[in-house]
This record gives C-alpha cells, sequence and structure tokens, in this order.
C-alpha cells in the first residue's frame, strides 16, 4: 500500500469509527485487500473483523457484497455502518419483494457502499442478474468457516459462494473472516471459497489477563471444590458452566447450601439471599430472564448454566468461569472461559475434568442428534469432525505445556501467547507454575505401536487395546486377531493405563486417529520415533507441586 494509501486507512478509522489506531492484524488486512488481493482473517470475536472490510468498503470505488449468514444480525450491522456515516443495506427475506427492489434500485444507483445478503440469497435469480452488471470492488465472507465440513457450523449454502463468485465476470477481491479456524478449516475455507494466493492473517487469540487452571477432580470432589471457590470468592461474580440442564440445577442448590456454611464456619456474617442461581435453555423464558438480571445487576453472584447462556449477555466484571465439565470443543471453551475478565483485569478460568467427561463426551457424540439437512455421508464427516475437535479439547487437558500456547497454537497462531520475564506465560498458567513428574511408559508406548502396526492400522483405539490386554472377546477372536504377535503383550497393564499413554500419543503426533469413515487409529507425523531404538517416550504427570496467583486463595 502507498503511503497515501496507509495514511488515509487511518483517517478512515478516525474518521467513521472515531478509533485512533489499528489493532493487530485490522492494518495488514485492509492493507492487502485494498492492493487486491485476497484474504483470510483468523480473529476472535469481538476483535474487529467487520472493519477489516468497511474501511476497504469505504475507499474502494464500487460495491462491497457482505455474506452474513444470520440474518437476525444484519439489521443490527446495516444500522451501525448507517450511523456512522456508511451508506449500508441488507437484502434478506424479512423484506417484502417491493422492499428488496428498492435496495437493488438504491444499489444499482451506486448509492450504497455494503449490501449484506446470506449466502442463499446468492442462488436467486435476481441477485444473479443484479451482480453481473454490478461494480462489485470487494466480497467479503464473514463467518467463513462455515463452508468447511470440518467446523462446527457448517452450511451447505456457503458451498455455492465460490462458485458464484467465479462466474461473476469480473472477479472481485475476496476477503474471508473467522474467529474459529483450525488448520484444516483453513484449507478449506481457502480451497472451497477459490481464494487466490490470500494473506492470511491469524491474530489476537490470546487474553493474558486470564489465568488458566486445570484440575482432575472426582464428580463428588467437583462440587466440594467449587463451592469452596466460590465461598473465598464471595464479593466476586463467576459463571460456572455445566454439561446438562439437570446438572445446573442440582449443582446450584448444592452451593446455596455449602457456600453459606463454609462462610459461617469461616466467621463470615451471610444474609440468606442465594448465592447462585441456576440458567438453561428449558427453563421459562421470565424465569430464565430474572436470572440473568439478578446476575447482570450482581444481585446473584454466581450463575450455574449451561452453554446457553452467554451468548449477547454483555458483564464485563466476571472475575471467574468454573468449566464443571470438560467442553466439546477448544472453540466452546475458549469462547466461555472467555467471558471472564472483559474489562481487562485479571480473572480466573478453571477446568475441572475427569476421564469420565471423555468417555461421556465421546459417547454423546457418536449417538448424536440428526441433522436432517445433511446426507449420511455428510454427517458421518460432522462426526468426525466433532471426535477431532474433542481430541483438541481431550489434548489440553493433558498437555504439560503453557496452556496459553496451546491455546494460541491451537488457533493458528504460532507466537500467540506472550511470555514474560520470568519464562511463562504473561497471562498465567498452571503448567507453567507447576513441576511435573515424569513416568517412563516407553515400554507401553512401544507395545502400542507395534500393536497398531499389527493390526494393519485397520482397527480402532478399543480393538488396540483389547488385543494388547489378550482380550478373548468372540469378536476379536472370531477376526484372529489373537493371531498377531502384540495379543496379550499388556496382559498386566491395566486398560486405563494404556489408553492413557494412547491418547498422549495421539496428542503428541506420535498416532493419528484416521479421517475415514471409522475412527482408525493409525501412525502419526512422529510414528518413526516410536520404532527407533532411541526413543524414549515420557508420559508427564501433572502433579501440581506449585501455584499460584490471579484470584486464586
Ligand atoms: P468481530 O466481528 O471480530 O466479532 P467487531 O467487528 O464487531 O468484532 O468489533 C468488535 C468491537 O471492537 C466493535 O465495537 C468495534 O467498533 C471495536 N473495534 C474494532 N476495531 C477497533 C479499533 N481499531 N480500535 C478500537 N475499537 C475497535
Amino acid at each position: 500500500m502507498t503511503e497515501h494509501a496507509e495514511r488515509s486507512a487511518t483517517q478512515t478509522l478516525r474518521q467513521y469509527f472515531g478509533y485512533e489506531s489499528f489493532r493487530p492484524g485490522q492494518q495488514e488486512l485492509i492493507e492487502a485487500i485494498l492492493n487486491g488481493r485476497d484474504v483470510l482473517g483468523v480473529m476472535p470475536t469481538g476483535s474487529g473483523k467487520s472493519i477489516c472490510y468497511q474501511i476497504p468498503a469505504v475507499m474502494l470505488h464500487g460495491i462491497t457484497i457482505v455474506i452474513s449468514p444470520l440474518i437476525s444480525l444484519m439489521r443490527d450491522q446495516v444500522d451501525g455502518a448507517n450511523e456512522i456515516g456508511i451508506p449500508a443495506a441488507f437484502i434478506n427475506t424479512t423484506q417484502s419483494p417491493e422492499e428488496q427492489q428498492q435496495v437493488f434500485a438504491q444499489a444499482d444507483a451506486g448509492e450504497i457502499k455494503l449490501l449484506y445478503v446470506a449466502p442463499e440469497r446468492l442462488q436467486t435469480q435476481r441477485f444473479m442478474n443484479f451482480a453481473a452488471h454490478a461494480d462489485i470492488a470487494l466480497f467479503a465472507v464473514d463467518e467463513a468457516h462455515c463452508v468447511s465440513q470440518w467446523g462446527q457450523d457448517f452450511r451447505s449454502s456457503y458451498l455455492g459462494i465460490g462458485e458464484f463468485i467465479d462466474a461473476l465476470p469480473d472477479r472481485p477481491t475476496v476477503a474471508a473472516f473467522t474467529a474459529t479456524a483450525t488448520e484444516r478449516v483453513r484449507r478449506d475455507i481457502v480451497k472451497l471459497l477459490g481464494l487466490r494466493d490470500p494473506k492470511i492473517v491469524v491474530t489476537g487469540f490470546d487474553r493474558d489477563n486470564l489465568y488458566f487452571d486445570m484440575l482432575k477432580l472426582t464428580t463428588r470432589e467437583k462440587a466440594n471444590w467449587i463451592a469452596r471457590y466460590v465461598a473465598e470468592h464471595a464479593d466476586e461474580s463467576g459463571i460456572v458452566y455445566c454439561a446438562t440442564r439437570k446438572e445446573t440445577e442440582s449443582l446450584a442448590q448444592t452451593l446455596n447450601i455449602l457456600v453459606p456454611q463454609l462462610r459461617k464456619a469461616n466467621g463470615e456474617q451471610t444474609d440468606g439471599t442465594p448465592v447462585a442461581v441456576a440458567y438453561h435453555g428449558g427453563m421459562p423464558a421470565d424465569v430464565r430472564e430474572h436470572a440473568q438480571r439478578d446476575f447482570v445487576t450482581d444481585v446473584t453472584p454466581v450463575v450455574v448454566a449451561t452453554n446457553a447462556f452467554g451468548m449477547g449477555i454483555d458483564k464485563s466484571n466476571v472475575r471467574y468461569v468454573i468449566h464443571h465439565n470438560m467442553p466439546e470443543s477448544i472453540e466452546a471453551y475458549y469462547q466461555e472461559a472467555g467471558r471472564a475478565g472483559r474489562d481487562g483485569e485479571p480473572s480466573r478460568c478453571t477446568l475441572l475434568w475427569n476421564e469420565s467427561d471423555i468417555v461421556t463426551r465421546r459417547r454423546l457424540l457418536d449417538m448424536g442428534g440428526q441433522n436432517e439437512r445433511l446426507s449420511a455421508d455428510e454427517q458421518e464427516i460432522v462426526r468426525q469432525s466433532k471426535r477431532r475437535l474433542l481430541d483438541g479439547m481431550i489434548g489440553y487437558c493433558r498437555t504439560t505445556e503453557c496452556l496459553h500456547k496451546y491455546m494460541t497454537r491451537y488457533f493458528g497462531e504460532d507466537d500467540g501467547a506472550r511470555t514474560s520475564e520470568n519464562g511463562h506465560c504473561a497471562g498465567g498458567c498452571v503448567n507453567c507454575e507447576s513441576t511435573f513428574e515424569t513416568v517412563d511408559v516407553s515400554g507401553i508406548a512401544r507395545s502400542i505401536s507395534m500393536c497398531v502396526h499389527d493390526l494393519g492400522q485397520h482397527y480402532g483405539m478399543g480393538k488396540v487395546v483389547a488385543v494388547l490386554r489378550g482380550s478373548k472377546a468372540k469378536d476379536l477372536l472370531d477376526r484372529g486377531l489373537n493371531l498377531v504377535p502384540t495379543y496379550g503383550k499388556l496382559h498386566d497393564v491395566n486398560e486405563a493405563k494404556i489408553r492413557d499413554v494412547l491418547n498422549q500419543m495421539v496428542a503428541d503426533g506420535f498416532l493419528f486417529i484416521g479421517e475415514g469413515r471409522l475412527p482408525l487409529l493409525q501412525f502419526g507425523p512422529r510414528a518413526g520415533e516410536t520404532v527407533s531404538p532411541a526413543f524414549h517416550y515420557e508420559i508427564k504427570k501433572s502433579e501440581r507441586k506449585s501455584k499460584s496467583r490471579g484470584t486464586q486463595s
């Protein structure tokens, strides 16, 4: 970008938006777009993606089409843009044909800079006719991960976007944006939207006012731990996320009994008002709204909720978020935990988990709700992608590496986590502050590798474990799997331990869960290291030796 263009981008930011400077990533993206280069911006929600296409929309000659999946949000976006003097409009199914006609007329007359539409709209003849002769400067695709079947929100209508752009007489610059893009999803976005040599910018995922804590506790221990935490932080606001509606109600009840007891035992006064309130999608709307209002206005310090809680709730002084169960993906965890500390003040995110969370999540996934919009094949692909997302989450629970680093790298931001002077992450996390005991399980790891080899990489985790333990299951004997050399090789090691090592091996890239119809256990990119004689695989047991800071007492 010329110096002149750069100056005018900043000027546009000041003039229209009233902000002094760009946030990380924005300028790079805007610069590339103004130079006519396709871009993919991967930035978290709330980091300012809209500005990255709105500023070019103002500066470029012609109209900018914005593809947005949520009709409900279009009006807000359009009102916001018009308010600051950027002529914007949307076309969607909430309008009468006359209203739509009026917007087309304005667009034809060059009176609109930003036109928001849902992806389905591209398939209509009227829109195609419009686009065929319109002067389209930029094509912005919001929530671009919806194009990928490997993401959480696949939408088949997104698959038509690439073709639509290709069919335009003059190909505009294409800018795609998303908050959730793992490597695989990112590849899909580039390929399926037909981005040409895109500038990819990933930024802003680290929240360094958040301390990430994690504890492996049994279900019974979890409730007690939470009660103690809440009692010790009575003047703070917190969210506790549970996996089921039932759990939110029973845990809220438990907290309302235990917390006052603990505080009294500690010599503190309590006034009998409830400490915690439950919140979930199955509650009557008025009860839910009441719960939300009490929480937002600090009447009730703690809300115990399912993931239904959070969307559109603006409370900046949430000091802690506790997860009672392991969420289904890092994306979900990042979003929910990220509701802590919106005001930038130090806050704490604690994940409580245990092995049974993993089993439950896996079972829920395998049973999986049917999605009528998708064919059986597509459903299987979505299920597999969800398994992979779950693996990322399990990896987070098991890792001994810095949790800020794990998370930012997961989102594709390699150097995303800032480091402080002592070499720990700037935000702080339990792993950086712990010492770990090292247990040598290289023998088990090698046996697992050999077994995967013996089974020709044709079987899943369950069969590998069964063969190693010398199971007499009929299905296994019928297939002759008792004849392989590693059959029974780990008969004296318990199943949980084998699975633990196996999971670590998957997390660390020695093994890989295949992408075919069935989740077959295969060799990962680091498999060679397990068979070399120098290989020494170590599992690190996360015994916390030291802690802590932030709001932990
Ligand atoms: P996203 O689309 O990434 O979720 P938005 O585009 O809605 O995020 O932006 C979130 C908020 O951040 C908006 O209020 C926006 O005005 C503000 N914002 C964006 N860029 C900047 C900036 N450079 N300086 C200050 N505030 C900004």
